[in-house]
């Protein structure tokens, strides 16, 4: 059954409408977002789906077919940041669209007559895939239309970031958020994350005879672990250190000379991620604009590299992912998102995606790794409204 043929089971009448957001991966530039750098994540085929019908007595009811927990209901006047734990936690997950709302609220938007939401996604979830992002940017579509707030994608994509920062209390930056509200099918999209100016650069894998694909090593990242805020706080205090306000006003060309004003061992190694991950991104563009796609492999290979030895975010299995995919005749190769687990991505020929799909398998089996799980990241469209 649909999704909203699924709202009408469980609430008794029919929805409103019916809204989709997408999961993304990211092409190239990590980290970079809360260092107000460059970013060009794409949007996956896999989407959340929420059909929502608006209420008028204040009241939220939340409802998702991928968790086993009943209706939540809350009163929108109510909802105060971190007032829902979010954790693995069956009612937790509650606290990303219930986010949403607040965070429209605390904006004066008019939303306080409420909603009834049920949703169901094709995001993995906890991959990196940015599922949770999925399901913040699709509330906050579906809310944006039915209350006529008017809010552009931007916008809307600003709103979830807070409500995941300060209702649900995961410190992310915006990329994910602006990915799933933005991308369009058949490009990246380049995020400048100071200003949230963004371009849509073609990125028409088929049309080149290649493939992306995303190699999920059902490793749980644990971002809340520490680690996140641990790095962010190191790019902060390197900025300080070198004046500026973020490391995104480090020129590429100024690398050395910044390098050599920091005494610190993992200062410097963080900060060489950051700037040295702005230029690949700029690298990045440079060589898709110019049509020369397949150039773009060995550059998401350093960029591996960099958040292996430098920001040292990965984990033996997204290292072997990308060994694997480089042995195996890929073109390029790196762990994307937020590390320790998660996904990687390899760029690949198209002739050489089953083959290089069979060695990372079989390297994962002789590991004594849990098999990850492989499919192609065709771009995609962003959040819109399906009915
Ligand atoms: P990621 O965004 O990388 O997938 P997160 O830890 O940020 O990982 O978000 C995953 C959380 O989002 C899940 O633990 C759950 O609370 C929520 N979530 C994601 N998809 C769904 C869904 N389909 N139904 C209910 N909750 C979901
Ligand atoms: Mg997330």
């Amino acid at each position: 059954m649909d999704v909203a043929g699924q709202f009408a089971e469980l609430y008794g009448y029919e929805p409103d409408g019916v809204w989709s957001a997408p999961g993304r991966v990211n092409l190239i530039g990590e980290y970079t977002d809360f260092n107000e750098g460059f970013v060009m994540p794409l949007a996956l085929p896999h989407t959340a789906v929420a059909a929502v019908a608006l209420r008028t007595d204040g009241v939220l009811r939340l409802h998702s077919a991928d968790i086993d927990a009943p209706v939540a209901e809350l009163r929108v006047e109510e909802l105060t940041p971190l007032s829902l734990s979010a954790g693995a936690g069956q009612g937790g997950w509650a606290a990303y669209p219930a986010g949403v709302v607040w965070a429209l609220r605390d904006a004066g938007h008019a939303v306080s007559g409420g909603a009834d939401i049920h949703l169901a996604s094709t995001v993995p979830t906890g991959a990196g895939l940015s599922s949770s992002a999925a399901l913040e940017v699709v509330t906050a579509l579906a809310l944006n239309d039915l209350c006529e707030l008017g809010l552009d994608a931007p916008r809307l994509a600003v709103l979830a970031q807070r409500a995941e920062n300060a209702f649900v209390g995961v410190p992310c930056g915006v990329m994910d958020q602006m990915a799933s509200a933005c991308a369009t099918e058949g490009h990246a999209l380049h995020l400048d994350c100071r200003d949230l100016t963004t371009r849509q650069v073609p990125f028409d894998l088929a049309a080149h005879g290649l493939r992306l694909l995303v190699v999920d090593t059902r490793v749980k990242h644990e971002l809340g672990d520490g680690a996140y805020a641990e790095r962010r706080a190191g790019c902060e205090e390197g900025a300080r250190i070198l004046g500026v306000s973020h490391l995104r006003d480090v020129q590429y060309a100024q690398l050395p000379a910044a390098l050599a004003k920091l005494t610190d061992e993992k200062i410097r190694r963080y900060v060489r991620h950051i700037v040295s991950d702005d230029h690949r991104v700029e690298q990045v563009i440079g060589l898709l604009d110019a049509g020369e796609v397949r150039a773009i492999g060995p550059v998401l290979t350093e960029g591996h590299a960099s958040l292996r030895d430098d920001l040292r975010i990965s984990c033996a299995e997204l290292d072997l992912v990308v060994s694997c995919a480089d042995t195996a005749g890929a073109i390029g190769a790196r762990m994307t998102g937020g590390g320790f687990g998660g996904s990687a991505i390899v760029l690949v020929e198209e002739a050489d995606a089953e083959p290089v799909t069979k060695s990372i398998l079989e390297a994962f089996t002789a590991a004594g790794f849990t098999a990850p799980r492989v499919f192609p990241a065709v771009p995609s469209a962003g959040a819109r409204r399906l009915a």
